[in-house]
């Protein structure tokens, strides 16, 4: 018998030693073949299961993070509302806004929203509810996450001068000194 050139055993993509296909111009294992039959057929399947898993654009190129950036909620949008009582005995509406399934919005309110004497806390609870969607945008619609965001969103949870999240904009707005602000031109000076 004549002797075979040695058969490569080896996956090219992930270095495993398994029974090799070809797919694509690769000696691939199983399971990479299947990754690449998806990157190639199917790549919205693997853009939607990469910003879910991984921080960071799919593609890091300007192009594609302007075209994420643009991707905004649409005015009619799903939701569910849940009611949960507090352990103070207050009464919550807890309100998720949906996209295809995923969260992207969030808020809360409760019957002491009316009170005047309970402004800051409503503040501090419009900055967590703010500053989380901000967050579930940026998971599930891959919208990019600055710090010119942050403070956007911390500056509008404010409803009046000194509350939390007033003096938190003031502190983080001098970190954002290098960055090009499109509505706020410089950090507030000391009063
Ligand atoms: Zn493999």
């Amino acid at each position: 018998m004549p002797d075979m050139p040695p058969e490569k055993t080896r996956c090219e993509l992930c270095n495993a030693e398994k029974k090799l296909h070809h797919a694509s111009g690769y000696q691939v294992c199983s399971a990479c073949r299947v990754i690449i039959g998806n990157v190639k057929n199917h790549p919205e399947i693997i853009r939607k299961l990469w910003l879910r898993f991984q921080d960071e654009p799919i593609l890091p190129e300007p192009c594609r993070v302007e075209q994420m950036e643009a991707r905004e909620l649409p005015d009619v949008v799903n939701g569910k509302r849940y009611r949960t009582i507090d352990r103070d005995q207050n009464k919550w509406y807890l309100s998720i806004s949906e996209i295809e399934g995923s969260p992207v919005e969030v808020f809360a309110s409760t019957a002491f929203d009316r009170n005047h004497e309970l402004q800051s806390r409503i503040s501090d609870l419009t900055t967590i509810t703010r500053l989380i969607s901000l967050i579930l945008r940026h998971i599930f619609l891959g919208e990019p996450l600055t710090l010119d965001k942050c403070l956007k969103q911390i500056q509008r949870s404010s409803r009046q001068r000194n509350d939390l999240p007033d003096m938190l904009y003031g502190v983080l707005s001098r970190y954002n000194d290098n960055t090009p602000q499109h509505d706020d031109p410089a950090p507030r000076p000391d009063a």
